[in-house]
């Protein structure tokens, strides 16, 4: 036998969500339920949590004004959003790995693979995939699409399949 349904009344819930919103602006509905849940508790002596606010909402049908968050989370304004490839410009080391990659592709006699190095250059996040299977194959692309290894986490996305 489950335990019994904590016992909330429908009308005070409504009230106390509706001055709240009123008179409160609340981030996202997490913010709400706490806040209703500590003014419904000390009201009616009746201790409830975040949560059975938040059943009881869904329960009684009751029409919010406070949004959503995302994924509950409370909104926080972002900055603005760098590009890959402009990270990868401003990072030395980034720099350093395409350098190297493109000096071994000239060494290995694998030109012809310089483009996707410029498309990771760039950001793609594909053509680093790709590299990775091409330096682990020896650029081979025979060996990417026969690869056996089905530990490797590229295994199924690894191209040339
Ligand atoms: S999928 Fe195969 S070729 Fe690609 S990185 Fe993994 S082991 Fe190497």
């Amino acid at each position: 036998m489950g335990r019994p349904s904590i016992q909330v009344d429908e009308v005070t819930l409504k009230r106390i969500i509706e001055n709240a919103e009123i008179t409160n602006q609340f981030q996202n509905r997490n913010e709400l339920f706490s806040y209703v849940a500590e003014k419904y508790s000390k009201e009616t002596n009746v201790i409830i949590s975040a949560s059975v606010v938040y059943l009881r909402v869904n329960e009684y049908n009751i029409v919010l004004k406070t949004p959503k968050g995302k994924k509950g989370q409370t909104k926080i304004p972002k900055g603005e959003r760098v590009k890959r490839g402009d990270k990868f410009s401003a990072d030395t080391s980034a720099q350093k790995t395409f350098e190297l990659l493109r000096n071994e592709m000239k060494r290995e006699d694998a030109t012809r693979f310089l483009p996707i190095v410029a498309k990771a250059e760039g950001g793609s996040v594909k053509a680093i995939i790709k590299l990775m299977c091409l330096t682990c194959a020896n650029y081979e692309t025979n060996e990417i699409k026969h690869c056996q290894c089905i530990m490797c986490p590229l295994h199924p996305i690894r191209a040339y399949k």
